[in-house]
Formats: C-alpha cells, sequence, structure tokens
C-alpha cells in the first residue's frame, strides 16, 4: 500500500483562541460542516467534491485542503478560530492508526489518515464514527419509540444501518456508541440471482435500494419493478436483521430513504410477507432529521464531547455583530456571503 506523510499545514491554528464545536459529515459526492458555539450557529457550510468549474482527479490532499479551509470559514462564523472538539462522520472502514482500509466512494482516501491530518491542521484531535452510527443516534434521540429497540437505515448512496438496544421507558441513548453500526447494505438478501454489488458479493441490498442501483432497475425495468424490488430487498433484510435484534421502530434516513415515502410505504406493505409469521411487525417512519442525520449527530457528539466550553467564544460571536443568533444560512464554498 502506498501511503504519504501527513502534508503539512500552512497555518495551525492556535490553541488557546475562541473555539467550538465543529461537525463534519464526509460523503462520497460532498461534504457537510457546522460549528456552534453558544448561540451562535454557523448553519451548513457545504462542498461539493466535484461542483461544475472544479474539474480535477479526485485527491484526498486536495479533499483535506477544502475541508480544512470549510472548517475555517465555519468556525469563523461563530466567533471561533478553533474547534474546541470536532467529530467526523465518516461511511469509510477505518483500519490501524485511523488508516482508511476501504471507501469504494472516494478510492484516494484509500491508506491515508484523515482524522491525523486535519489534527495536524486544528490542534484538535477529532473524534471519528460511522456515519450511519450517528445519523441513528441523532434519531434515536428526536423523540421516536426506543422502549423496544430502534433500527437505523441510511438508504443513499450507499445502504448503512445502526441498532439501538431496548431502553427503558423511551429514554434517548446519552451518546453514539450505545449504538451499533452495522453493515446492512452488504447484507446478502438474493445470494443465487441478485446483481453485483461494489462490495464484490451478488444480491446484497444495497445492490438493490441505493439511491444509483434504483437508477439502474429503473432504467432496466421500469420505475414500478424497481420500486418494488427495493422494498422487498429492504423486507428481507429488516426481517433478517429482526430475527438477530429486538427492534420496533425501523427508521428510514438517507437521500432515498428519507425523501421516498413510496418506498418507505412499499417496505411496510411488503414486511408482513417476509416476516416470520407470529412476529410482531416493526413500525416504519422516516428519519425526523431528513437527509442530515449524520451532521446532526455529529454535532450532538461535539457538543457533549471535550473540555467546557471557552468562555471568550460567545463574546467574538458578539463583537462581530449579532452572529451570536441561531442562522439556518447554508453557504456553499466560495459563496459570497461568507
Ligand atoms: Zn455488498
Amino acid at each position: 500500500m502506498v501511503t504519504a506523510p501527513p502534508s503539512q499545514p500552512r497555518t495551525p491554528l492556535p490553541p488557546d483562541a475562541p473555539s467550538a464545536a465543529l461537525a463534519v459529515d464526509i460523503g462520497g459526492t460532498k461534504a457537510e460542516l457546522r460549528a456552534r458555539a453558544g448561540a451562535a450557529d454557523s448553519g451548513v457550510v457545504r462542498i461539493e467534491w466535484d461542483a461544475p468549474g472544479r474539474p480535477r482527479a479526485p485527491d484526498f490532499d486536495d479533499d483535506i485542503e477544502r475541508l480544512d479551509a470549510a472548517a475555517r470559514r465555519a468556525l469563523r462564523a461563530v466567533g471561533a478560530t478553533r474547534p474546541r472538539t470536532a467529530v467526523l462522520a465518516l461511511p469509510a472502514t477505518l483500519g490501524a492508526e485511523g488508516r482508511v482500509s476501504r471507501w469504494p466512494g472516494r478510492p484516494s482516501w484509500r491508506g491515508r489518515r484523515p482524522a491525523a491530518e486535519l489534527a495536524a491542521r486544528w490542534n484538535a484531535t477529532p473524534l471519528v464514527r460511522d456515519d450511519a452510527l450517528l445519523a441513528g443516534y441523532a434519531e434515536a434521540r428526536a423523540g421516536h419509540r426506543t422502549r423496544a429497540g430502534l433500527l437505523y437505515l441510511g438508504i443513499g448512496t450507499g445502504v448503512g444501518g445502526a441498532w439501538l438496544p431496548p431502553r427503558p421507558a423511551d429514554t434517548p441513548p446519552e451518546g453514539p456508541d450505545e449504538l451499533r453500526p452495522c453493515e446492512a447494505g452488504h447484507l446478502v438478501v438474493r445470494p443465487d440471482d441478485g446483481p453485483l454489488c461494489d462490495c464484490g458479493q451478488y444480491g446484497c441490498l444495497q445492490a438493490y435500494a441505493s439511491g444509483p442501483a434504483l437508477l439502474r432497475a429503473a432504467e432496466a425495468r421500469g420505475e414500478a419493478a424497481a420500486l418494488a424490488e427495493a422494498a422487498d430487498a429492504c423486507a428481507l433484510a429488516v426481517a433478517a436483521i429482526g430475527e438477530l435484534l429486538p427492534f420496533a421502530t425501523v427508521v428510514l434516513g438517507g437521500g432515498v430513504g428519507a425523501t421516498r415515502a413510496d418506498l418507505a410505504a412499499a417496505l411496510s406493505a411488503q414486511l408482513p410477507r417476509r416476516t416470520r409469521r407470529g412476529s410482531t411487525l416493526p413500525e416504519v417512519v422516516p428519519a425526523v432529521h431528513g437527509t442530515a442525520g449524520s451532521l446532526a449527530g455529529a454535532l450532538l457528539l461535539a457538543l457533549s464531547a471535550g473540555p467546557p466550553e471557552h468562555p471568550s467564544a460567545p463574546d467574538a460571536a458578539a463583537r462581530r455583530g449579532g452572529a451570536a443568533t441561531t442562522r439556518t444560512l447554508e453557504t456553499a464554498e466560495g459563496d459570497p456571503r461568507t
């Protein structure tokens, strides 16, 4: 495996400067960041990896540079100059020392250490968690029933999952590590005649229900057939997971799961056929956070982790002229408003 040494930051952020909680959700096609200090909220700062006008080969070092620049912009928006705590939501598989061992979505990240690279720039070591785990955590804290267990399915470019064990009296989990991430997308639901998954196996849930899989199936066999196949694959997967783990609620999030009400309805309709007779059917509900669950979970963790907030952060935000109020402004990279 070819690895490069961490590149040197141009200007490390000073350790004693006003600080903020920083959440970073890194996906295969985009990244979203959000900073908060006291009542000041940066809103979402978005990076499109392959935005029009930026033709280039995917490159880890360039991605890190852009993440660093976007983080500094989000921090400035709340009157801070460094992260007090930072959390990265990442779909990649990590090996020893936080090295990316597998990520089909950003192949140039393989063998590299994103948290170490960003820690060198930020004077704060980011916590790294699975993106579906953080989304499931945000959902489990958003008012869903939890007393009989909760399964989160994040259906987007890929399919991820997280499971929350039954809790007393519908109480929310204290932290994301009370959930367990699971590779629900690579649960094989049709081993013999299923389509090829990008993991190399045939008939994975992800090969039916992910956004790209749905598009391919719709082109080949029509929208109705694609939806029916995806819903059946989801029902098989939910039934199989339900034989191993207890849950009474299935939360659908991600770009497909949170927006396709027809998929949720078709899954609910298909569950009785795919679930063992006599077992209690789980309720299928849309994600409260929609497609922003991973970023919401990362921000919850960043706010709860680490030392107390630097006392000067809200003051600094106030000096900037009213930034110490919650903003929901969405800013894209290079947006003149920032
Ligand atoms: Zn697979």
